[in-house]
């Protein structure tokens, strides 16, 4: 089996060090770079299948980065990011990043970041958008070939854009979803960016599907970013 490697652009050794010896331990090759014009260069020669970015980097900023690298790469970018910088964030992921990640985090949760990103980005190559498997998380089932959502074997109905909604983020599930990447994937290029209609919209869905609204199971809020579905239980 090869394996998958992480290449790391971060120039604060100690979280460098900390993160490149957490992945080898659970099997990931793992590449480094101290700064923006590195991390571009390993990127080139390297193609790793996975970068973590952080933002702040010595020469470059890290948004510049991502907006280099999208524009003859897809490979999947998680940004490592500073709490209640939300601008930032958004920001990075409307630009292409994939994810991110706030400091200090734990190990799980990069795994698990790690996985949600490298998964969706071997869907993107190998599914055919005809088909996808069903999601599945704890009591929920949607199945994207029969447009039918069930939550503990009960049928939920949905209206048309509530479906979308879940369905988008269930694609995308594990990975935090900006509101303006929902809002133009649901309404279209031209929706305004008015986040109420989502929000209106994200509490009826919440209502149908979740036992207690004020404490989802299902999809989570990225206060000031978006949301997030759980991680589908595929293995
Ligand atoms: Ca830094």
């Amino acid at each position: 089996m090869t394996k998958c490697s992480v290449l790391i652009i971060e120039d604060e050794k100690n979280i460098q060090t900390f993160m490149g010896k957490m992945l080898k331990r659970h099997e990931y090759r793992v590449l480094y770079a101290n700064t923006g014009t590195q991390g571009l260069e390993v990127i080139r020669s390297q193609c790793p299948d996975i970068i973590l970015l952080d933002l702040g980097l010595p020469d470059m900023n890290g948004d510049d980065l991502i907006r280099e690298v999208r524009t003859w790469s897809s490979t999947p970018i998680i940004v490592i990011s500073a709490r209640t910088a939300e601008r930032e964030k958004v920001l990075a992921l409307d630009l292409g990043a994939d994810d991110y990640i706030t400091k200090p985090f734990g190990t799980s949760e990069l795994l698990a970041r790690i996985r949600a990103s490298l998964r969706h980005s071997n869907r993107l190559r190998t599914d055919s958008t005809l088909y996808i498997r069903p999601y599945k998380h704890k009591g929920m089932t949607l199945d994207f070939s029969k447009r039918s959502l069930k939550v503990n074997n009960e049928d939920v109905h949905l209206t048309p854009i509530e479906y979308k909604i879940v369905a988008y983020l269930a694609q995308n599930s594990g990975k935090v979803i900006t509101y303006s990447s929902i809002l133009s994937n649901v309404w279209g290029p031209y929706a305004d960016g008015d986040n109420k209609i989502l929000r209106v919209n994200m509490a009826n869905i919440r209502r149908k599907i979740e036992d207690d609204p004020a404490q989802p199971k299902y999809i989570f809020t990225e206060v000031g970013v978006g949301y997030r579905m759980a991680e589908d239980e595929e293995k």
